[in-house]
Protein backbone atom coordinates (compact mmCIF):
# COMPACT_ATOMS: atom_id res chain seq x y z
CA UNK A 1 0.00 0.00 0.00
CA UNK A 2 3.09 2.40 0.75
CA UNK A 3 4.18 2.05 -2.72
CA UNK A 4 0.94 2.30 -4.50
CA UNK A 5 0.42 5.82 -2.76
CA UNK A 6 4.57 6.96 -3.20
CA UNK A 7 3.10 6.58 -7.17
CA UNK A 8 0.47 9.03 -5.83
CA UNK A 9 2.18 11.53 -4.49
CA UNK A 10 2.82 13.43 -7.18
CA UNK A 11 -0.69 13.60 -8.95
CA UNK A 12 -3.63 15.96 -7.92
CA UNK A 13 -7.01 14.59 -5.79
CA UNK A 14 -8.66 15.03 -9.07
CA UNK A 15 -11.93 13.14 -8.79
CA UNK A 16 -14.04 11.60 -11.66
CA UNK A 17 -16.10 14.90 -12.11
CA UNK A 18 -12.69 16.86 -12.95
CA UNK A 19 -12.69 18.53 -9.04
CA UNK A 20 -9.88 18.88 -7.82
CA UNK A 21 -9.34 19.02 -3.30
CA UNK A 22 -6.70 20.30 -2.17
CA UNK A 23 -4.83 18.15 0.47
CA UNK A 24 -2.95 19.84 3.40
CA UNK A 25 -1.50 18.02 6.52
CA UNK A 26 -1.51 18.74 10.12
CA UNK A 27 1.73 19.44 11.70
CA UNK A 28 2.84 21.06 15.22
CA UNK A 29 6.85 20.19 15.43
CA UNK A 30 9.63 20.48 13.54
CA UNK A 31 9.69 17.03 13.60
CA UNK A 32 6.60 16.96 11.54
CA UNK A 33 8.14 19.07 8.09
CA UNK A 34 10.45 16.27 6.76
CA UNK A 35 6.68 14.22 5.85
CA UNK A 36 5.61 17.20 3.61
CA UNK A 37 7.87 15.85 0.83
CA UNK A 38 6.96 12.50 1.45
CA UNK A 39 3.03 12.77 1.95
CA UNK A 40 2.39 14.64 -1.64
CA UNK A 41 0.83 17.62 1.08
CA UNK A 42 0.47 20.53 -0.88
CA UNK A 43 0.85 22.52 2.43
CA UNK A 44 0.30 22.85 5.72
CA UNK A 45 -3.13 23.06 5.92
CA UNK A 46 -3.14 23.68 10.24
CA UNK A 47 0.27 24.40 12.53
CA UNK A 48 -0.76 23.80 15.87
CA UNK A 49 1.39 26.47 17.19
CA UNK A 50 0.83 25.35 20.96
CA UNK A 51 3.09 22.29 21.21
CA UNK A 52 6.17 24.40 20.87
CA UNK A 53 4.94 26.12 24.41
CA UNK A 54 3.49 22.61 25.80
CA UNK A 55 7.44 20.73 25.15
CA UNK A 56 8.89 23.67 27.42
CA UNK A 57 8.67 23.82 31.26
CA UNK A 58 9.10 27.86 30.81
CA UNK A 59 7.48 30.61 28.37
CA UNK A 60 9.57 30.76 25.15
CA UNK A 61 11.05 33.99 24.14
CA UNK A 62 10.17 35.50 21.02
CA UNK A 63 13.43 35.27 19.04
CA UNK A 64 13.29 31.31 19.72
CA UNK A 65 10.02 31.66 18.73
CA UNK A 66 10.59 33.47 15.42
CA UNK A 67 13.57 30.75 14.88
CA UNK A 68 11.28 28.17 15.06
CA UNK A 69 8.62 29.52 12.74
CA UNK A 70 11.67 30.71 10.26
CA UNK A 71 12.75 27.31 9.95
CA UNK A 72 8.89 25.97 9.53
CA UNK A 73 8.97 28.55 6.73
CA UNK A 74 11.94 26.90 5.40
CA UNK A 75 11.13 23.42 5.33
CA UNK A 76 7.59 24.33 3.45
CA UNK A 77 10.29 25.78 0.82
CA UNK A 78 7.39 28.24 -0.16
CA UNK A 79 4.55 26.12 0.27
CA UNK A 80 1.40 27.86 2.58
CA UNK A 81 1.78 27.62 6.59
CA UNK A 82 -1.65 28.11 7.97
CA UNK A 83 0.21 28.94 11.73
CA UNK A 84 -2.67 28.44 14.13
CA UNK A 85 -1.99 30.69 17.26
CA UNK A 86 -1.76 29.60 20.50
CA UNK A 87 -4.76 27.58 21.50
CA UNK A 88 -4.47 26.57 25.35
CA UNK A 89 -6.64 25.80 28.27
CA UNK A 90 -8.70 23.19 27.90
CA UNK A 91 -7.19 19.65 27.58
CA UNK A 92 -3.80 21.75 26.81
CA UNK A 93 -2.33 23.36 29.70
CA UNK A 94 0.65 25.26 30.20
CA UNK A 95 2.33 24.38 33.77
CA UNK A 96 4.11 27.84 33.16
CA UNK A 97 0.91 29.79 33.31
CA UNK A 98 -1.03 29.65 36.61
CA UNK A 99 -3.50 26.96 35.74
CA UNK A 100 -7.28 27.92 36.06
CA UNK A 101 -9.52 25.80 37.75
CA UNK A 102 -12.91 26.07 35.08
CA UNK A 103 -15.25 23.12 36.11
CA UNK A 104 -15.80 22.90 32.09
CA UNK A 105 -12.65 23.57 30.51
CA UNK A 106 -13.29 23.00 27.12
CA UNK A 107 -16.20 25.66 27.18
CA UNK A 108 -13.93 27.94 29.03
CA UNK A 109 -10.80 30.40 29.21
CA UNK A 110 -9.07 28.78 25.82
CA UNK A 111 -7.42 29.76 23.10
CA UNK A 112 -8.62 33.03 21.06
CA UNK A 113 -10.31 34.48 24.58
CA UNK A 114 -7.20 33.91 26.26
CA UNK A 115 -5.46 35.97 23.36
CA UNK A 116 -7.70 38.50 24.06
CA UNK A 117 -7.87 39.10 27.73
CA UNK A 118 -4.40 38.73 27.85
CA UNK A 119 -2.95 39.79 24.44
CA UNK A 120 0.73 39.78 26.08
CA UNK A 121 1.66 36.03 24.88
CA UNK A 122 -0.80 36.70 21.42
CA UNK A 123 1.47 39.91 20.56
CA UNK A 124 4.44 38.34 21.04
CA UNK A 125 3.34 35.54 19.07
CA UNK A 126 2.97 37.33 16.54
CA UNK A 127 5.66 39.74 16.26
CA UNK A 128 7.37 36.21 15.95
CA UNK A 129 5.86 35.28 13.09
CA UNK A 130 6.12 37.94 11.06
CA UNK A 131 9.92 38.31 12.20
CA UNK A 132 10.10 34.67 10.49
CA UNK A 133 8.20 35.61 7.49
CA UNK A 134 10.78 38.29 6.78
CA UNK A 135 8.92 39.64 3.62
CA UNK A 136 7.49 35.99 2.86
CA UNK A 137 4.02 35.51 2.53
CA UNK A 138 2.44 34.75 6.18
CA UNK A 139 -1.08 32.79 7.14
CA UNK A 140 -2.31 32.96 10.28
CA UNK A 141 -5.47 31.78 11.53
CA UNK A 142 -7.34 32.27 14.81
CA UNK A 143 -8.83 29.57 16.82
CA UNK A 144 -12.12 28.90 18.75
CA UNK A 145 -13.71 32.31 16.96
CA UNK A 146 -17.08 32.18 18.46
CA UNK A 147 -18.60 35.88 17.34
CA UNK A 148 -17.23 38.46 14.45
CA UNK A 149 -16.31 40.82 16.93
CA UNK A 150 -13.50 38.21 18.40
CA UNK A 151 -12.07 37.89 14.83
CA UNK A 152 -12.42 41.54 13.67
CA UNK A 153 -9.91 42.56 17.41
CA UNK A 154 -7.48 39.18 16.74
CA UNK A 155 -6.84 40.69 13.37
CA UNK A 156 -6.25 43.94 14.59
CA UNK A 157 -3.77 42.90 17.00
CA UNK A 158 -1.77 41.04 13.85
CA UNK A 159 -2.38 44.43 11.37
CA UNK A 160 -1.34 46.60 14.43
CA UNK A 161 2.09 44.20 14.89
CA UNK A 162 2.64 44.59 11.45
CA UNK A 163 2.37 48.21 11.63
CA UNK A 164 4.66 48.37 14.57
CA UNK A 165 7.21 45.96 13.04
CA UNK A 166 7.34 48.47 9.98
CA UNK A 167 8.51 51.38 11.90
CA UNK A 168 10.53 49.67 13.82
CA UNK A 169 12.25 49.15 10.08
CA UNK A 170 11.73 45.02 9.87
CA UNK A 171 10.61 43.69 7.02
CA UNK A 172 6.72 42.78 6.86
CA UNK A 173 5.00 39.87 4.93
CA UNK A 174 4.27 40.73 1.51
CA UNK A 175 1.45 38.68 1.36
CA UNK A 176 -0.88 38.15 4.35
CA UNK A 177 -3.94 35.79 4.95
CA UNK A 178 -5.35 36.02 7.75
CA UNK A 179 -8.43 33.14 8.66
CA UNK A 180 -10.60 32.19 12.06
CA UNK A 181 -11.23 28.42 12.79
CA UNK A 182 -14.73 27.66 12.58
CA UNK A 183 -15.16 25.31 15.79
CA UNK A 184 -18.71 26.69 17.23
CA UNK A 185 -21.49 26.69 15.75
CA UNK A 186 -22.43 30.42 16.05
CA UNK A 187 -19.69 31.42 14.04
CA UNK A 188 -21.98 29.85 10.88
CA UNK A 189 -24.80 32.58 12.20
CA UNK A 190 -22.19 35.32 12.45
CA UNK A 191 -23.00 38.56 10.57
CA UNK A 192 -21.86 39.04 7.02
CA UNK A 193 -19.44 41.57 8.04
CA UNK A 194 -17.06 38.23 9.43
CA UNK A 195 -17.21 36.73 6.28
CA UNK A 196 -16.38 39.69 4.63
CA UNK A 197 -13.56 39.89 6.35
CA UNK A 198 -12.20 36.81 7.07
CA UNK A 199 -9.60 36.08 3.98
CA UNK A 200 -10.78 31.91 4.39
CA UNK A 201 -12.17 29.68 7.16
CA UNK A 202 -11.29 26.30 8.47
CA UNK A 203 -13.46 23.77 10.29
CA UNK A 204 -12.27 22.66 12.96
CA UNK A 205 -14.35 19.56 13.34
CA UNK A 206 -12.68 18.00 16.48
CA UNK A 207 -14.23 20.98 18.54
CA UNK A 208 -17.07 21.57 16.30
CA UNK A 209 -18.74 18.18 16.59
CA UNK A 210 -18.60 17.84 19.83
CA UNK A 211 -19.92 21.48 20.53
CA UNK A 212 -22.50 20.74 17.89
CA UNK A 213 -23.69 17.44 19.41
CA UNK A 214 -22.66 18.54 23.29
CA UNK A 215 -20.50 15.57 23.01
CA UNK A 216 -17.15 15.78 24.89
CA UNK A 217 -14.44 14.94 22.67
CA UNK A 218 -12.27 13.21 25.68
CA UNK A 219 -15.18 11.27 26.98
CA UNK A 220 -14.78 7.43 25.64
CA UNK A 221 -18.74 6.92 26.79
CA UNK A 222 -19.68 9.85 24.80
CA UNK A 223 -17.17 10.91 21.73
CA UNK A 224 -18.24 8.14 19.01
CA UNK A 225 -21.80 8.57 19.52
CA UNK A 226 -22.91 10.76 16.81
CA UNK A 227 -21.61 10.19 13.72
CA UNK A 228 -19.91 12.81 11.17
CA UNK A 229 -22.35 11.74 8.20
CA UNK A 230 -25.75 12.36 10.41
CA UNK A 231 -28.08 14.53 8.26
CA UNK A 232 -27.92 17.35 10.95
CA UNK A 233 -23.86 17.85 10.95
CA UNK A 234 -24.36 17.58 6.92
CA UNK A 235 -27.10 20.29 6.92
CA UNK A 236 -25.00 22.74 8.85
CA UNK A 237 -21.74 22.09 7.12
CA UNK A 238 -23.58 22.85 3.58
CA UNK A 239 -25.14 26.21 5.19
CA UNK A 240 -21.41 26.95 6.00
CA UNK A 241 -20.26 26.06 2.44
CA UNK A 242 -23.19 28.29 1.30
CA UNK A 243 -22.25 31.09 2.78
CA UNK A 244 -18.04 31.19 1.97
CA UNK A 245 -19.48 30.62 -1.19
CA UNK A 246 -21.65 33.51 -1.42
CA UNK A 247 -18.89 35.68 0.42
CA UNK A 248 -16.19 34.19 -2.28
CA UNK A 249 -14.15 32.50 0.61
CA UNK A 250 -12.15 29.57 0.73
CA UNK A 251 -13.20 26.75 3.09
CA UNK A 252 -11.24 23.99 4.48
CA UNK A 253 -12.13 21.16 7.08
CA UNK A 254 -8.54 20.31 9.79
CA UNK A 255 -10.25 18.33 12.29
CA UNK A 256 -9.51 14.48 12.03
CA UNK A 257 -12.84 13.61 10.28
CA UNK A 258 -10.48 14.92 7.06
CA UNK A 259 -8.25 11.92 7.29
CA UNK A 260 -11.35 9.47 6.77
CA UNK A 261 -11.29 8.28 3.05
CA UNK A 262 -15.14 8.01 3.49
CA UNK A 263 -15.84 11.17 5.55
CA UNK A 264 -13.53 13.07 3.16
CA UNK A 265 -15.15 12.37 -0.03
CA UNK A 266 -18.51 13.56 1.78
CA UNK A 267 -17.29 16.31 2.87
CA UNK A 268 -15.56 17.38 -0.62
CA UNK A 269 -18.82 16.06 -2.49
CA UNK A 270 -20.59 19.15 0.05
CA UNK A 271 -17.95 21.44 -1.72
CA UNK A 272 -15.34 21.78 0.80
CA UNK A 273 -12.54 22.21 -1.55
CA UNK A 274 -9.25 21.80 1.13
CA UNK A 275 -8.75 19.30 3.76
CA UNK A 276 -6.16 18.62 5.72
CA UNK A 277 -5.35 15.95 7.86
CA UNK A 278 -1.83 13.88 9.90
CA UNK A 279 0.25 12.44 7.29
CA UNK A 280 -0.11 8.88 7.06
CA UNK A 281 -4.32 9.78 5.64
CA UNK A 282 -3.00 11.67 2.52
CA UNK A 283 -2.38 8.63 0.48
CA UNK A 284 -5.67 6.93 1.16
CA UNK A 285 -7.92 10.03 0.98
CA UNK A 286 -6.16 10.95 -2.57
CA UNK A 287 -7.03 7.18 -3.72
CA UNK A 288 -10.62 7.44 -3.09
CA UNK A 289 -11.14 11.12 -4.14
CA UNK A 290 -9.90 9.94 -7.31
CA UNK A 291 -12.19 6.84 -7.86
CA UNK A 292 -15.46 8.95 -7.42
CA UNK A 293 -17.43 11.25 -9.24
CA UNK A 294 -18.21 14.09 -6.35
CA UNK A 295 -20.84 15.81 -8.38
CA UNK A 296 -22.63 12.46 -8.34
CA UNK A 297 -22.03 11.41 -4.66
CA UNK A 298 -23.43 15.57 -4.22
CA UNK A 299 -26.47 14.55 -5.86
CA UNK A 300 -26.62 11.44 -3.97
CA UNK A 301 -26.44 13.16 -0.56
CA UNK A 302 -28.80 16.29 -1.60
CA UNK A 303 -31.51 13.40 -2.43
CA UNK A 304 -30.74 11.64 1.15
CA UNK A 305 -31.19 14.92 2.97
CA UNK A 306 -34.25 15.95 1.34
CA UNK A 307 -35.74 13.09 2.20
CA UNK A 308 -34.73 13.43 5.69
CA UNK A 309 -31.97 10.61 6.62
CA UNK A 310 -30.72 10.50 10.13
CA UNK A 311 -27.39 9.09 8.77
CA UNK A 312 -26.29 9.55 5.59
CA UNK A 313 -24.06 6.95 5.82
CA UNK A 314 -25.51 4.08 4.62
CA UNK A 315 -26.61 5.85 1.71
CA UNK A 316 -22.89 6.53 0.91
CA UNK A 317 -21.40 3.39 1.37
CA UNK A 318 -24.37 1.69 -1.33
CA UNK A 319 -23.54 4.49 -3.41
CA UNK A 320 -19.67 3.48 -3.17
CA UNK A 321 -20.45 -0.17 -3.41
CA UNK A 322 -21.54 0.22 -7.06
CA UNK A 323 -18.48 2.88 -8.01
CA UNK A 324 -16.12 1.40 -10.32
CA UNK A 325 -12.52 0.49 -8.73
C1 LIG B 1 -10.26 20.87 15.78
O1 LIG B 1 -10.82 21.23 16.82
O2 LIG B 1 -10.82 20.18 14.90
C2 LIG B 1 -8.86 21.24 15.51
C3 LIG B 1 -8.33 21.04 14.32
O3 LIG B 1 -8.14 21.77 16.51
P1 LIG B 1 -7.63 20.90 17.78
O4 LIG B 1 -7.86 19.45 17.47
O5 LIG B 1 -6.20 21.27 17.95
O6 LIG B 1 -8.52 21.42 18.87
MG1 LIG C 1 -9.98 22.77 18.06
Amino acid sequence: AQKRYASLRGLPAQSRCGRITSLHMNAGLMADLPSLEGSGAEGVGLFRTELQFLIRNRMPKREELAQIYARVMDAASGRRVAFRTLDIGSDKVLPYLKPQDEPNPAMGWRAIRVGLDKPGVLRMQLQALIRAAKGRPLTVMFPFIAEAHEFAEARSYLLREIHREKSLGYPTPEQLEIGAMLETPSLAFAPQSFFDAVDFVSLGGNDLKQFFFAADRENERVRRRYDSLSGAFLSFLSQVVARCDASGKPLSFCGEDAGRPIEAITFAALGIRTLSMRPASIGPVKTLLRRVDLDALGAEIRSGLAAGEESLRPRVMDWLATQPE
